[in-house]
């Protein structure tokens, strides 16, 4: 066993609104300069919806991740060291700024001086850098809030792969927001492209980074990276990425995106982990076992043998205090109701999610409420409005079990708290499941 420490962050999406606070926050602190106007380190997504830069999930186009060769071992997706330095020159696997956005503003003389038309007229919108109002097609939350039913299947790759098992239908339309910023892996692709060896997992909490005297502008990470989290700063011609704002959580303060949520959603907390156990837990043959492996790479912090290894590897005691009392251990692993964002990218990212727990459909339909109170509580969770498929798809490589038991908890607490809160006996056949 080899202890080391790693922050990381948990969602709650039950809690987002899809405000963008913490984007617009993250931005005035980090890329508010030349060469970044593109570039959002935290974004809001809608989901389903095609996420920014556009249809950065489809790992066969950008070739990110890592997979297993034919003999099993674990191999970059983006193809052997002498590929990716041949690949330099004329890197294929990279999306475009049509993908992420052109910064745009609205063409208002649209609303002004629009002929009579049959529709009304609409403020197009147009480049910030070459004017042109006719080439912008796409931007970071160009499908904002739009949700998703039959006919949008085509829109998102991953409701496509459920659709044959959920049956969309009007009434059935749903959405909800995925928080994005990079997941600090345990085990980060971005790092192992890189061929100046510019990237680099700080021993002491997890945190990656870029060094801007190394980076000579590859941008191989950017391939690398499955999620999209490295940026091409065009002005300095080096790559930029969320740095967990280690400035602050130096000092004892959270990070940017944290302390601004709205919703209050965002949970940071320090995790033990077995780095011998890492590239053992990346490379299992089955994607359906991929997020427990990953689950199975953290060490209990109240163990003692796991302290004392902890502090034989130099970690300060007040950082295993902090791990014993993190949130994020509690939600990860004791509660088990917090998931990992595509485990099957193998990088075993560090910012874990608590599902949306979406009203039960026909409980809806029937009495305009949310189906919480339902006498079959449990057994309704896969009549959520949000397709626990769907979930699974985004969470656990598939897999259900984990996404259904993890809602099921979620909502048995709610039942519970909202009885107490109404004065009311807690159902004994919720309780003891909690
Ligand atoms: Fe690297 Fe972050 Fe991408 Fe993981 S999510 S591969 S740490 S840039
Ligand atoms: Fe969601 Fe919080 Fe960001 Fe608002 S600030 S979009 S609630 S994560």
């Amino acid at each position: 066993m080899r202890v080391m420490a790693q922050l990381a962050m948990v969602m709650n999406l039950d809690k987002c609104i899809g405000c963008h606070t913490c984007s617009v926050t993250c931005k005035q602190a980090w890329t508010n300069r030349g060469g970044t106007e593109y570039v959002w380190f935290n974004n809001v997504e809608t989901r389903p919806g095609q996420g920014y830069p556009r249809q950065y999930e489809d790992q066969e186009k950008w070739k990110g991740g890592w997979t297993l060769d034919r003999r099993g071992r674990l191999t970059l997706k983006s193809g052997s060291r002498l590929k990716r330095l041949l690949n330099i020159f004329a890197n294929p696997d990279l999306p475009t700024i049509e993908d992420y956005y052109e910064p745009w503003s609205y063409e208002y003389d649209n609303l002004l001086s629009s002929p009579a038309i049959d529709t009304t007229p609409v403020a197009r919108p147009k480049s910030l850098i070459t004017g042109d109002d006719t080439k912008v097609t796409w931007g970071a939350n160009w499908d904002d809030d739009l949700g998703s039913g039959p006919d949008q299947v085509g829109r998102d790759p991953l409701l496509a792969r459920v659709s044959e098992q959920v049956k969309l239908e009007f009434d059935k339309t749903f959405m909800f927001y995925l928080p994005r910023i990079c997941e600090h892996c345990l085990n980060p692709s971005c790092a192992a492209s890189c061929p100046s060896g510019a990237i680099y997992k700080r021993s002491e909490d997890g945190i990656v980074l870029v060094d801007q005297d190394k980076c000579r502008g590859w941008r191989q990470c950017t391939t690398g990276c499955p999620y999209k989290k490295i940026y091409f700063n065009h002005k300095t011609g080096k790559a930029e990425k969320c740095t967990f704002c280690y400035p602050r959580v130096e000092v004892g303060i959270p990070t940017v995106c944290s302390e601004t949520c709205v919703g209050r959603l965002r949970y940071i907390g320090v995790m033990l982990y077995d780095a011998d156990a890492v590239l053992a837990a990346a490379s299992v043959t089955e994607d359906q076992d991929l997020y427990p492996a990953q689950l199975g790479v953290f060490l209990n912090p109240h163990d003692p043998r796991v302290v004392a290894e902890a502090e034989r590897a130099g970690i300060s005691p007040e950082w295993i205090q902090a791990a014993q009392d993190s949130p994020v251990y509690k939600l990860i692993v004791d509660y088990q109701i917090a998931l990992p964002l595509h485990p099957e990218y193998r990088t075993m990212p560090m910012v874990w999610y608590v599902p949306p727990l979406s009203p039960v459909v026909d409980v809806l339909a029937e009495t305009g409420h949310d189906g919480e109170d339902h006498a079959n509580l449990f057994g309704a969770i896969d009549a959520l409005r949000i397709p626990v498929e769907y979930l699974a798809e985004l969470f656990t490589a598939g897999d259900i079990g984990p996404v259904r038991a993890a809602l099921q908890r979620l909502a048995g607490m709610r039942a519970f708290m909202r009885s107490i809160n109404l004065g009311q006996e807690p159902d004994p056949a919720i309780a003891p499941s909690l």
